[in-house]
């Protein structure tokens, strides 16, 4: 607080009427007045000090000044703190006018004040009860441009702390993918030379191998194989999300990437005992995609509905088109999905828990790759089911 003041009772800014009335028993009688009727005010000696008082951090709840106060240069001075203040800052001033008298025209001084500012004239001499209720309403007023300014700060506070959080999560997740990437890559050199080697063993390369040993040995690049997959599906995953996968999106003719996929796992539906059906619909129609990226994401939707569909089953493919889009469904008879777990299963490393009898083997990365890649791709991938009677996930691109 910076000015010279008398002050006779002060809760804080809000509450608080600073007094200018440099001249007559205005002042005295002001203080009387408002300590009897419980509001605190402070008198300034001058402008300046009125001025630095409005200024200060804390500020006031409202000014009551003489208008014999307001010269050119003292308004003026009043006006630049004012202006100075916050957007939610507007500080009710009362003007105590005319002295005595129904006065001429008011000053330009005042006039300017009165259209700057948030201005309430009061023509003396002024009734007590007026005068009280008049700071009364202005602090009031006050109070509630406080309330915003409680509010503003509030929200300036949870902007922060929500921008802070999300950057440290951003970093914790760059940081996440870093490792996954550089711990795949470290895994994958191992996995490559087991393989290797057991195959060079098969082989008879390190000299004639027993029935028993090729048993072993084959069981060996299983595991390898099995292990070298999860591996690939959790390097592609960080790399997905470190955003260092690069697509090229071109006119892909969608029909031409179905047949190479079906081609591609043929073998594991015939495996499998699964019967086999494409409704068409894609034929003659191009999507805007990256064509590998597509297939690998039609060749997961392929895998999943074949690994969870049991011996006898159906596994069935559809195109539909409509001006923007092409839909491309990938529908089984299989075991299904149940509806609490079906967002669930697009986040990555989730899997649906089936009891440790119907276990299968993946790493729950499929699907969580498989909708970066289509978001990627300017479209999207989603998904329907029901338990036990079959699941069906649609991949939507744009229409070429
Ligand atoms: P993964 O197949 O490696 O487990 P995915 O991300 O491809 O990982 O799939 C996540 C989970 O979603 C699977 O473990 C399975 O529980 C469920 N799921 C996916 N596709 C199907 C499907 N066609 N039928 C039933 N469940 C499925």
């Amino acid at each position: 607080m910076t000015a010279t003041a008398d002050v006779v009772t002060r809760d804080d800014g809000s509450e608080l009427i600073a007094l200018l009335t440099p001249t007559g028993r205005d002042g005295p009688v002001a203080m009387r007045v408002l300590a009897g009727a419980g509001l605190g005010a402070v008198a300034c000696p001058d402008m300046a000090a009125l001025c630095a008082l409005v200024g200060d951090g804390d500020g006031v709840g409202a000014v009551l000044v003489a208008e014999e106060a307001l010269g050119p240069r003292s308004s003026g001075m009043l006006l630049q703190v004012l202006g100075a203040q916050a957007p939610w800052s507007d500080v009710p001033i009362v003007v105590l006018t005319g002295e005595d008298e129904l006065s001429r025209a008011i000053p330009v001084p005042l006039e300017e004040l009165a259209s700057h500012a948030n201005v309430t004239l009061l023509e003396r001499p002024v009734r007590v009860a007026t005068i009280v209720t008049v700071m009364r309403s202005a602090l009031r007023a006050r109070r509630r441009q406080y309330d915003v300014r409680a509010h503003l700060v509030e929200r300036k506070l949870l902007l922060e702390r929500e921008r802070s959080a999300r950057h440290q999560a951003e970093e914790a997740n760059h940081a996440k993918s870093e490792f996954l990437a550089m711990m795949s890559h470290e895994l994958r050199t191992p996995l490559n030379a087991i393989g290797g080697y057991a195959q060079l063993m098969e082989m008879g390369l390190r000299g004639p191998i027993t029935p028993e040993q090729r048993e072993d040995l084959e069981r060996i690049e299983r595991s390898q194989r099995h292990l070298l997959g999860l591996i690939n599906d959790v390097l592609n995953f960080a790399k997905l999300e470190a955003g260092r996968v690069q697509f090229f999106i071109v006119r892909v003719p969608m029909h031409e990437v179905l047949l190479g996929v079906e081609a591609l796992v043929l073998p594991q539906l015939r495996a499998k005992g699964l019967r086999y059906s494409d409704a068409g619909g894609c034929e003659g129609i191009a999507v805007h995609a990256d064509e590998e990226k597509a297939r690998q994401v039609l060749i997961n939707l392929l895998s999943n509905a074949i690994k969870f569909t049991a011996a006898g089953g159906e596994v069935r493919v559809a195109c539909t088109v409509d001006d923007e889009w092409v839909h491309t469904t990938v529908s089984d008879s299989g075991v299904g999905i149940p509806p609490d777990r079906l967002d669930s299963i697009f986040e990555p490393f989730v899997q649906v828990d089936r009891g440790l009898t119907s276990r299968q083997e993946g790493t729950g990365l499929g699907l969580a790759i498989s909708r970066d890649l289509a978001r990627h791709m300017g479209g999207y991938l989603t998904a329907k089911s029901t338990a036990g009677v079959g699941s069906s996930f649609t991949l939507t691109l744009p229409r070429g």
